[in-house]
């Protein structure tokens, strides 16, 4: 059961152009949607989830058209937003029942199984009893998911969950996602490069609502093949003069000195050494092609 996005553009009532031309193929497993803040990952998702209208273009779950079908694409749907703000003092287990309802499972026994499963797969079971307004930020995102998965949904939408988690609450949640059926699409917003390197088969690159790429984490990598060089810099001013003479893909503080990494396709002398390329020099090439782009344009 695909996704398909085509032509998707969004321009919002104060002029921001927040989706441009955007197409898109989601097949089954973890797709992992990668960019910077603002770059329209969340106008994407809300739009997929029926939540608001793109101005143009289409989106099409297999035969149903998301745009026109709303109530159709909600049966199928788990969506944890990006701001899922609200936790009462209710309990993890009552509000999961309720919410239930809320999709549709009035049937009272097949509720309970499905709630005390969920509690149970999302390491909620011996809080289930504690208001959510207690639970921690680790604990609230993986409440999240398990309201995600109630009703057994075909497409599930995260968006940004393990921004502000702790890195024992990021494995733990990026393992949960992990554990989700393979029959299903589940589409994960983020702007660690990290989260997709680890859980996704397939990604994008966006940037101010322009798709910058799409594929394999592993194929994009080839594309750099051995043109990734580094060196570690302590001097400023050499910094300086590397950054006016090669292309930079990235400086990073490591230990105390920048490990500069620059894109080469020969070997470009001053004491730099071949490296493994990685998923953040094909991010952070992406953005500065990008940018580049844009400034001749
Ligand atoms: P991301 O989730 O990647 O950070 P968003 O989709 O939230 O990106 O935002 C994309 C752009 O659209 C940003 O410039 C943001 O400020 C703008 N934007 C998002 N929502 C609204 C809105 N409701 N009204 C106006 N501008 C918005
Ligand atoms: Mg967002």
């Amino acid at each position: 059961m695909p996704l398909t996005i085509t032509g998707l553009s969004k321009t919002y009532s104060n002029g921001v152009q927040a989706l441009k031309d955007l197409n898109l193929t989601i097949g089954n497993n973890m797709f992992g949607l990668l960019g910077p803040n603002g770059a329209g990952k969340s106008t994407l998702m809300r739009t997929i989830a029926t939540l608001q209208e793109p101005d143009s273009g289409e989106i099409w779950l297999d035969n149903i058209n998301v745009v026109k079908q709303k109530e159709t694409v909600r049966r199928l749907l788990g969506y944890l937003p990006q701001e899922f703000g609200v936790y009462p003092k209710i309990s993890g287990l009552d509000m999961l029942s309720h919410l239930a309802v809320m999709k549709g499972v009035t049937n009272a026994g097949e509720r309970k199984a499905m709630v005390e499963a969920l509690l149970n797969q999302t390491n909620l079971w011996d809080a289930r009893k504690k208001a959510l307004s207690t639970y921690s930020g680790g604990m609230k995102q993986r409440f999240g998911i398990a309201q995600a998965l109630l009703a057994n949904p075909k497409l599930i939408i995260v968006d940004e969950p393990t921004a502000g988690l702790d890195p024992a609450e990021r494995h733990r949640f990026l393992n949960l996602l992990s554990s989700i059926g393979r029959d299903v699409i589940v589409i994960l917003s983020t702007h660690i490069v990290e989260d997709v390197r680890e859980l996704c088969n397939r990604m994008a690159i966006i940037s101010n609502g322009e798709l910058l790429l799409e594929g394999a984490p592993a194929e994009a990598l080839e594309t750099l093949g051995s043109r990734i060089w580094s060196k570690l810099v302590t001097d400023e001013s050499e910094l300086t003069t590397l950054e006016a003479q090669l292309q930079i893909v990235s400086v990073q503080l490591l230990g105390g000195a920048h490990e500069v990494r620059v894109y080469s396709e020969t070997d470009p002398g001053s004491g730099f050494r071949p490296v493994d390329a990685n998923l953040e020099d094909v991010y952070f090439l992406n953005m500065e092609r990008h940018t580049a782009s844009q400034k001749v344009n």
